[in-house]
């Protein structure tokens, strides 16, 4: 049942290109006419993570027993994280270095929407300040999931040290828990249309094939550079995975729903919970599903961090500019911060890169030459993100949780 319905997502993502592709000709307007119905099934899967990641998380605390472990599954995550994420940012730097995607390149005067341009001056202090929000109803209605998630360790902590009264109050959220993942498989019935209609919409909306292509070709050394270190970083975590865990294709392919979930979406959040209900039907244990993803959908973003590092680059090479060993090394650092400080919401990276721009002095307009193409590669980038989740989940909870039990 749930490799048919893998199956029916990937037909959904192939009929949806074939039909945005094909809109121009043959079904004009298409993006218009069938775009709510991807909006739905969108809609639809936001509507659960708040509920999801609150409850998860509480109880995913109220399982892990003692603090210590959950002390040393905190620490290990973040090794986790940082790990994968600076390898990812180190192979973005390489393969923009080899291919030289923006050598020879004329910069366009296309305009830098507003909402990009806000991000300027936005430094470590703005990412430290947004784990905590003076106002959880608001950081809820804005989906920013990094301060409910941190408020959330904070009340399950509390709640140890409350004893009996505190395991009823974790009994309820682990119900409420298992009812949201049961609510995610009732939604995920709507994702092969609903992922049918994102991608057609979508690509109608860019004016379909030949507009499509002739974006496409316009940057085509970027595009290549960027898929190549995708497809690089997610073999490496492939890797990683076997050697750590001795899973492998096996994982990946219980996994699928949840990555072409991440490709119809181009939203980590929107897929979180799906992620949740793969891995653990991997025989992940509970408590790395509850703690591990929530936080590495928000905080953990390798295939962002490789964009913004190889597109930064990219926008050099294109003003001509040659930038140096040590400025390297700073969009290496404002790289990864500024994927921890990325939402796991469509194009969030684009707007995060302007942190990594202005650490090493270059223009703003450089983004105007990315914006046509942004969204084919946020879908890619948005997959290798939830790949990366899903590894750190089964080799934290072999190293971590498995060998504590
Ligand atoms: N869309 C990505 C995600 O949701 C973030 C990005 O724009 O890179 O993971």
């Amino acid at each position: 049942m749930k490799t048919r319905h893998a199956y029916l997502l990937l037909l959904g993502i192939i009929i949806g290109a074939l039909a945005g592709i094909l809109t121009g000709w043959f079904l004009p307007d298409i993006s218009q006419k069938i775009s709510w119905v991807g909006q739905f099934f969108l809609n639809a899967l936001k509507m659960l993570i708040i509920p999801l990641i609150i409850a998860a998380v509480i109880s995913g605390i109220g399982t892990m027993g003692d603090l210590r472990r959950l002390g040393r599954l905190g620490s290990m995550t973040l090794v986790y994280y940082f790990t994968t994420t600076s390898v990812a940012v180190m192979i973005g730097l390489v393969v923009v270095n080899l291919i030289q995607p923006g050598a020879g390149m004329s910069l366009d005067n296309a305009e830098v929407p507003a909402h990009i341009l806000e991000k300027q001056g936005t430094g470590i202090a703005d990412i430290v300040l947004s784990l905590i929000s003076p106002n959880l109803i608001a950081a809820a209605a804005d989906m920013q999931l990094l301060p409910l998630i941190v408020f959330s360790i904070l009340f399950g902590l509390a709640l140890c040290t409350l004893g009996d009264r505190g395991r009823h109050v974790f009994m309820f959220f682990d119900g409420v828990n298992e009812a949201m993942m049961t609510l995610v498989n009732w939604v995920m019935y709507l994702a092969p249309i609903g992922i049918f209609s994102l991608i057609a919409s979508r690509l109608g909306q860019a004016g379909g094939g030949d507009a499509f292509f002739a974006e496409i070709q316009a940057v085509g050394w970027h595009v290549v550079t960027v898929l190549t270190g995708l497809g690089l970083h997610f073999i490496f975590l492939m890797g990683l995975l076997m050697l750590l865990t001795g899973r492998g294709m096996q994982y990946l392919a219980g996994l699928s729903r949840a990555l072409f979930t991440a490709f119809g979406t181009a939203s980590s959040t929107a897929t979180l919970p799906l992620t949740m209900e793969t891995v653990r039907a991997q025989n992940v244990d509970d408590k790395a599903v509850k703690f591990v993803l929530p936080l590495g959908s928000t905080v953990n973003m390798d295939g962002t961090a490789l964009y913004e590092a190889a597109a930064v680059l990219f926008i050099a090479q294109a003003y001509g500019l040659d930038l140096s060993f040590a400025q390297q090394c700073l969009v290496f650092i404002t790289a990864t911060l500024a994927a921890i400080g990325a939402a796991g919401i469509p194009e969030a990276g684009l707007v995060t890169m302007v942190i990594v721009l202005s650490a090493v002095g270059l223009p703003l307009d450089g983004i105007a030459l990315l914006l046509s193409v942004d969204w084919f590669l946020d879908r890619f980038r948005t997959t290798v993100n939830v790949w990366g989740d899903s590894v750190g989940a089964a080799i934290l909870d072999k190293h971590v949780i498995k060998k504590g039990a």
